[in-house]
């Protein structure tokens, strides 16, 4: 939120930004305050009908609001309105864009590459697999596990390439012995592995994955929209490790500035392992006006228009908080992951419910303990409304119900998903509101239960 000491800051840096241009003719800048208070009264109003996505009772969806650096930056570089297109139109912020994305580029452990930012993981994603079918045909296919995120279907439909979804293991993993039976088709083009699914934080085994590139011929892509900087983490299991480990052998990744990177919306970022790519963008636009021999962000982006100020904010970030192991971010992603392993432990001796499998990443979904499916569904519904109402906030997501297969003996199955609990533990502060957070999931429970 913002407060004095925010809003100072920001007032110094925009006085010295104002410097800059201080040998400008004057011209009328002053705002109609009459008009403007009633107007922005009413958005504050419309904007109280949220979820408290900041504060750390909020454990629902993929949300946290920006850092206050990334906040101030980009406040600072929204005034000026920069677009990292062409440099003329962003001089200062395309640089910034290329540092910033340097420094992603170097966490994953490549020196050299081609990327830049995108507006969200769904471009980054697009723009992998519109290179990948460039480089491999139009007629090979695109696979990713059945719990990669819903896009890459339809981004395959986008680009007219076909897609098949492969099946996952327990641990809602891309299952590996499934994925070779698809390649001994000899029709696959790309791999896409998803580093931190949407719904379950869970990893795909990539070094298995890689490891089948000795018998057949296929591009990677990993998607780590969500989980791109957990490889910074030391609290990993060794399994989750080991992925992360060989991330610098994908052909391309696709890493969220705006989902655990602390940034507002609008900053995605796609990196490929080999700068040659870049030829395939080759455009030739009457109006857009790349003058000079220097490399404007428009001539390797599927994306015209985009926003220097989301540039601005990460770099801001990043100069604050580097993206290093044992760093202040990397401390920060700790906590969260430190989080979710305490309540998947305590979910896990408790009777009243179900926990899957451990979280390989600061996602954890439950479910309560069934007599009967249906009212297991129920209960979990339930028990989200009475939690809200004490201001814990969570999410739902329903699972096949094979994923509880062991814990099935005895219960009635009459539907074959079961809705499921799923808590999103993005804020390093909910290390320490475990026992506030499940304080309430106890209270709801037991409001849940009466009928
Ligand atoms: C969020 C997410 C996406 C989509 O990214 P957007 O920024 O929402 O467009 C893609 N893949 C994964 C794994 C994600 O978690």
């Amino acid at each position: 939120m913002w407060d004095e000491t925010s809003l100072q800051l920001l007032a110094n840096a925009t006085n010295l930004v104002n410097q800059g241009f201080s040998d400008l003719p004057a011209y009328d800048t002053s705002i109609d305050v009459d008009a403007l208070q009633p107007v922005l009264l009413e958005v504050a109003r419309r904007l109280q009908e949220n979820d408290p996505y900041h504060h750390p009772l909020y454990a629902g969806q993929m949300l946290k609001p920006p850092h206050v650096v990334a906040r101030i930056a980009y406040a600072l570089a929204m005034t000026l309105n920069p677009n990292n297109h062409a440099l003329e139109g962003g001089l200062a912020s395309s640089r910034m864009e290329q540092e910033a994305v340097a420094d992603i580029a170097a966490m994953v452990g490549w020196p050299t590459y081609l990327g830049h930012l995108t507006g969200g993981g769904t471009m980054a994603n697009l723009e992998a697999l519109w290179v990948a079918s460039q480089i491999t045909g139009r007629t090979l296919k695109i696979v990713a596990s059945k719990q990669a995120h819903y896009t890459h279907q339809r981004l395959s439909g986008v680009l007219g390439l076909p897609f098949k979804a492969i099946a996952t293991d327990k641990h809602l993993r891309m299952d590996i012995d499934a994925l070779k039976h698809v390649l001994e088709q000899g029709d696959v083009g790309t791999v896409v592995v998803t580093l931190g699914t949407t719904a379950t934080g869970s990893v795909d085994p990539l070094a298995d994955v890689l490891e089948l590139q000795q018998n057949y011929d296929f591009r990677v892509h990993v998607d780590a929209a969500y989980g791109g900087y957990a490889g910074l983490v030391s609290n990993l299991s060794p399994e989750v490790r080991r992925a992360y480990d060989c991330l610098a052998e994908a052909d391309s990744i696709a890493i969220d500035p705006h989902k655990q990177g602390l940034q507002p919306y609008g900053c995605g970022c796609i990196l490929f392992k080999d700068p040659s790519v870049g030829q395939l963008y080759k455009h030739d636009s009457p109006y857009t006006y790349f003058s000079s021999n220097e490399l404007h962000l428009g001539e390797i982006s599927l994306e015209c228009s985009r926003p220097g100020a989301a540039a601005v904010a990460l770099w801001a970030t990043q100069r604050l908080l580097p993206l290093v192991p044992g760093g202040q971010f990397a401390q920060q992603l700790e906590q969260s992951h430190t989080a979710a392993l305490e309540l998947s432990r305590r979910l896990k001796a408790d009777r009243r419910f179900l926990l899957p499998f451990e979280p390989d990443l600061d996602i954890v979904v439950w479910a309560i303990q069934p007599t009967r499916v249906s009212r297991s569904s129920e209960q979990a519904r339930q028990l989200l409304q009475h939690a809200a109402q004490q201001h814990l906030h969570l999410a739902l997501v329903d699972m096949p119900l094979s994923l509880f297969e062991q814990h099935l003996a005895g219960v009635v199955v009459d539907q074959n998903h079961i809705t499921c609990i799923r808590s999103c533990l993005f804020k390093p502060e909910h290390a320490d509101w475990i026992d506030a957070i499940w304080q309430r999931i106890d209270q709801a429970y037991e409001a849940a239960r009466k009928p």
